[in-house]
């Protein structure tokens, strides 16, 4: 098993539960496994794969996926093929020829093929070695990719009863667990449950001010690399593309008003590392598997917790830092109700609003941004500073705003919380205008009180008032503020109120320590420009040839002979002999030319 580990993917050491998951399938005992994203799944199926004679189907929805994930195996030198819509008979009855012939490892096919009889035929001829169920999640109907495809894969165990069947996911909240196992009438199975925790990430929550500067900003401090910028609606996706080109960054969109050509072009170019930056709804990204992605901005407020921890998952697969970041401002809270109010369905309706505030209460609140995220996945972070979050590094800074929030209040209350943010404001900071003088609202008591400050800051203020739920905005064309039973507690001096706010010092946070030796960041470089040109010519995705570990492991020791390059982590003996001297020539140049 170990001796695999190291000969064909190159690596000296399993990750967590990758090795009990390979142990129980080489006994044939049906799997479980429930591991974040970038966790290590594949490794899990394809190395027992290549240790027990026959087969290993594997069943993966994404059709999208599954040539990168053959080209990804085909480059360690794993026999695999895949059998989906996209390839022409011809292909397809070569890839048949080879299975019968038992001549594959491993064999990717869609769900929709395993329900054709005649292909239920054909595997009823090969052995084989187990089944495997990747993205088990959509067999659920509780899970938010349901696909009733899935259903089918029940006949399995039935099926093939003396061969293992391992499902794996990494999303699966406890009732959907349960209902892959009920489904696919798993026995006895080997049921892991990987902590969620992504330790490569850094998770940092912004207000958002100016979106264009700060994304400018965020992306020129991190020049060259991949970075996946969310937004909620097609035209924030072009508008940010088009200023992002016209300021000469290599931007691409993507969504669903996009021809399928042209997403796929665009989808394609950043999976090659032609374009770093793609802006994207959140169409993208089921399926990417590019493992080096180094930058996911949310522009706007995700839908929900479970979809900004999907959506930062993408970020750091290979496990090398990378980091998050949330612009959040409570003024894009509206426009979302907006849409969820239009909903029909009473009930998808109450959902998507329940997401929402625990999404914006999330984003709004100073609790370590870790542990919260793990909460909700229901799981108990074990310390009290992450150390790579906005939260825990500090950059915020908790302020006493009880006296101004008092002010706020009782503005409101001596206007018979008649009256919107603006004029609140107006109020306290003094306006002489019409609306004002008017009301006679510059008799007021509070008229005045708030001067010490700008007008901006009330605002925010009035965005915190309403995020800790002291006050609230009625529905309407013209929304006032009215107090909830907090207000009361916070105007008797009762209970305290804090804001949270960000010290503009530590404007950029520092990334997660990696476990890897300083790297010389020159050869870094010139090693990617060799890993781009090998992979377009090869026509696979750059991390398919070596993920960017890989080359860090490279530029920081210097191998300078091939038993050097296969204590390399990620190179195993036949990307040894594939890429090895291209690698080792240019190592050696660039030694050279620094001695
Ligand atoms: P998942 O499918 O769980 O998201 P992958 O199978 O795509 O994760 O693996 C993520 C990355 O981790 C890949 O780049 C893979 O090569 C790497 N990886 C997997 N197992 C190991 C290991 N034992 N040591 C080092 N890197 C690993
Ligand atoms: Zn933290």
């Amino acid at each position: 098993m170990r001796n695999t580990l190291r000969k064909v993917f190159g690596f000296h050491e399993f990750r967590p539960n990758q090795e009990s998951v390979v142990r129980s399938l080489l006994e044939k005992r049906d799997v479980l496994a429930v591991m974040p994203t970038g966790g290590g799944k594949s490794l899990c199926y394809q190395l027992p794969a290549l240790l027990l004679p026959g087969t290993c189907m594997v069943i993966s929805p994404l059709i999208a996926l599954m040539k990168d994930q053959v080209d990804g195996a085909r480059a360690n030198g794993i026999r695999a093929a895949f059998l989906n819509s996209s390839q022409n008979p011809d292909e397809r009855d070569e890839v048949m020829r080879q299975l019968l012939s038992g001549s594959l490892d491993l064999l990717y096919v869609a769900p929709e093929r395993f329900i054709l009889s005649h292909f239920r035929e054909t595997l009823s001829r090969v052995p084989l070695s187990m089944a495997v169920i990747d993205e088990a999640h959509c067999i659920s109907e509780w899970g938010h990719d349901f696909r009733p495809d899935y259903l089918s894969l029940s006949d399995l165990v039935t099926l093939f009863p003396g061969t293992p069947v391992a499902a794996f996911t990494a999303t699966a909240t406890p009732r959907v667990q349960q209902e892959i196992l009920d489904k696919l009438a798993l026995r006895n199975p080997f049921i892991v449950r990987a902590s969620f925790d992504r330790p490569n990430l850094l998770y940092d929550v912004r207000f958002k001010e100016h979106v264009d500067a700060q994304l400018v900003s965020l992306l020129n401090s991190n020049p060259g690399k991949a970075a996946i910028i969310y937004r909620t609606s097609r035209k924030s996706v072009n508008d940010t593309t088009a200023m992002l080109q016209a300021k000469g960054f290599r931007a691409l969109p993507y969504h669903a008003g996009l021809s399928d050509l042209e997403r796929k072009k665009n989808q394609e170019a950043f999976i090659r590392d032609q374009a770093e930056i793609i802006v994207a709804t959140i169409a993208f990204g089921m399926g990417i598997d590019k493992s080096n992605i180094r930058l996911v901005i949310h522009a706007d407020l995700p839908k929900s917790i479970e979809n900004y921890y999907q959506e930062t998952g993408r970020a750091g697969r290979d496990g090398e830092p990378a980091s998050c970041t949330l612009l959040f401002s409570q003024g894009d809270i509206p426009k979302m109700r907006f849409f969820i109010d239009a909903m029909t369905d009473e009930t998808e309706r109450d959902r998507a609003l329940a997401a929402l505030s625990r999404v914006s209460a999330f984003a709004a609140t100073s609790v370590c941004r870790r542990r919260t995220l793990l909460n909700y996945f229901g799981e108990q972070y074990p310390h009290d500073n992450c150390n790579a979050c906005d939260i825990c590094l500090g950059t915020r800074e908790v302020v006493d705003a009880t006296l101004e929030a008092q002010m706020v209040l009782s503005a409101i209350v001596r206007t018979e919380e008649r009256f919107g943010a603006t004029h609140i404001v107006d109020i306290l900071t003094g306006s002489r205008n019409k609306k004002i003088l008017d009301f006679g609202h510059d008799r007021l008591k509070t008229y005045g009180v708030g001067k010490g400050h700008d007008k901006k800051y009330w605002r925010r203020l009035i965005d915190e008032l309403l995020a800790q739920k002291v006050i609230e905005k009625s529905e309407g064309l013209y929304p006032t503020l009215f107090l909830l039973p907090k207000a009361s507690r916070v105007l008797r001096r009762e209970e305290p109120f804090d804001i949270v706010r960000t010290l503009e010092k530590k404007a950029t946070l520092p990334l997660p320590k990696s476990d890897n030796l300083p790297y010389d960041n020159k050869l870094f470089e010139l090693l990617r420009t060799q890993r781009k040109q090998i992979a377009d010519e090869q026509q696979i995705p750059p991390y398919v040839v070596f993920s960017d570990r890989t080359l860090h492991d490279m530029a920081a020791n210097l191998p300078r002979t091939a038993e050097a390059m296969l204590t390399v982590s990620g190179v195993g003996e036949v990307k040894l002999q594939r890429y090895g001297r291209q690698f080792l020539r240019l190592i050696d140049r660039y030694c050279d030319d620094q001695a």
